[in-house]
């Protein structure tokens, strides 16, 4: 039998608390389904190592994720007590050195959770964020600072390689869902970098005939999510682009807490990271009431990129029902508690 091999980073505050709730899950539909293990070993990077070592992951924690299959995260930061800069470097520097390009960020509504713009039509997106060059790549300047002729340069990269391995991995996720891929671009306002997106999405869209595209730019974007969300399949953008948007989703169909997220390398040279959306929630934090559900469809995400594609239906249909019920941890209406959603979760598993 396979055994697939998860490094467990479960970071800060309720990140530790949604990965303790997604592990029984993950090992239950393991047991269930019959066909493989999972080993896990478990990092205690963030503030517990800060706190010990004056940093918060060891300086060879790139050489000890690289033998694992999966990279599992809950979250890390502690704004109050040291900056995000500093926390987030780790994760940076993963994302960088593992060549995880492709951020994947579903959102959807759920029957039995009322979502801010309170529709009757389901939504079911999911955005993929370019997320290795762009806005984001830090290059710049600043001239004649403190003067009154400050001036702040900061500049965009956008390669056809980048653009291209994007676009393909979006067309082939649009393949396994409702064939519909919207490209978000500004293209009437940046003559150069999000020409080369227009074009190579062009150039593209030849060799996949089933996949309708579409194409808006951002503005207009954000106005179309709000006014008809349901009709959005697998949406595409820059770093800068499918960051706004991908909070955007995450907003119009409910918590921050139901968010699932995924880093890829497509190419799996390099272990990929999984991770709900929401961070470490210093607010609620040791009061057991963070919604466990972004982490455990982060949780079925893995599961389906490590091949087990079964239980992670099994994993989606469980949380699902649960919520479906009204089982509600108090972020979405409820007073259950985290580890009382995640034993109804274990329950309709067992049930089958
Ligand atoms: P980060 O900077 O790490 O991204 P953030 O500032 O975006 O964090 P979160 O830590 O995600 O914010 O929390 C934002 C708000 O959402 C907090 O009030 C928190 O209580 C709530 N929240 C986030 N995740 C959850 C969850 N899983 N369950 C319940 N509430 C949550
Ligand atoms: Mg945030």
């Amino acid at each position: 039998m396979k055994t697939h091999r998860i490094a467990l980073y479960p970071g800060d505050g309720i990140g530790t608390e949604v990965v303790a709730a997604t592990v029984p899950v993950l090992d239950a539909v393991a047991s269930i389904t019959g066909r493989f293990d999972l080993s896990y070993e478990s990092f205690d990077w963030g503030m517990a190592h800060y706190d010990r070592h004056g940093r918060v992951a060891p300086e060879d924690f790139l050489d000890v994720l690289r033998g694992f299959d999966a990279i599992f995260l809950g979250a890390v930061g502690w704004p109050a007590r040291l900056p995000d800069h500093i926390t987030l470097t780790p994760l940076i520097r993963l994302r960088q050195a593992f060549d995880l390009y492709a951020c994947v960020r579903p959102a959807r509504t759920f029957p039995g959770v009322v979502g801010p713009l309170r529709r009757s039509d389901p939504i079911d997106v999911v955005v993929v964020r370019e997320n290795s060059e762009g806005e984001y790549i830090d290059n710049g300047g600043l001239f004649a600072t403190g003067t009154a002729q400050e001036v702040a340069v900061q500049t965009a990269l956008h390669t056809r390689r980048g653009v291209e391995r994007i676009l393909r991995f979006s067309f082939a996720l649009a393949r396994t869902r409702r064939h519909t891929l919207t490209m978000i671009t500004k293209s009437n306002a940046q003559r150069y970098s999000y020409v080369l997106w227009d074009r190579v999405l062009a150039e593209l869209a030849p060799e996949f005939p089933d996949v309708r595209t579409d194409k808006l730019h951002i503005d207009a974007a954000t106005l179309e999510l709000v006014r008809r969300p349901h009709t959005f399949d697998v949406i595409v953008g820059s770093n800068l682009f499918g960051d706004i948007l991908s909070d955007l989703t995450g907003g119009i169909t409910g918590s921050l807490g139901l968010n699932p997220s995924a880093n890829l390398n497509p190419e799996r040279t390099t272990p990929s990271l999984f991770e709900p959306v929401h961070g470490s929630a210093p607010d609620i934090a040791g009061k057991g009431v963070a919604n466990p559900t972004g982490a455990m469809l982060s949780g079925a995400m893995m599961l389906e990129w490590l091949g087990e594609a079964d239980a992670a239906t099994l994993v989606r249909d469980a949380v699902e029902q649960t919520l479906a019920a009204g089982v509600a941890t108090p972020d979405i209406g409820g007073l259950t508690t985290t580890a009382q959603f995640t034993d109804a979760v274990l329950g309709r598993l067992r049930q089958g």
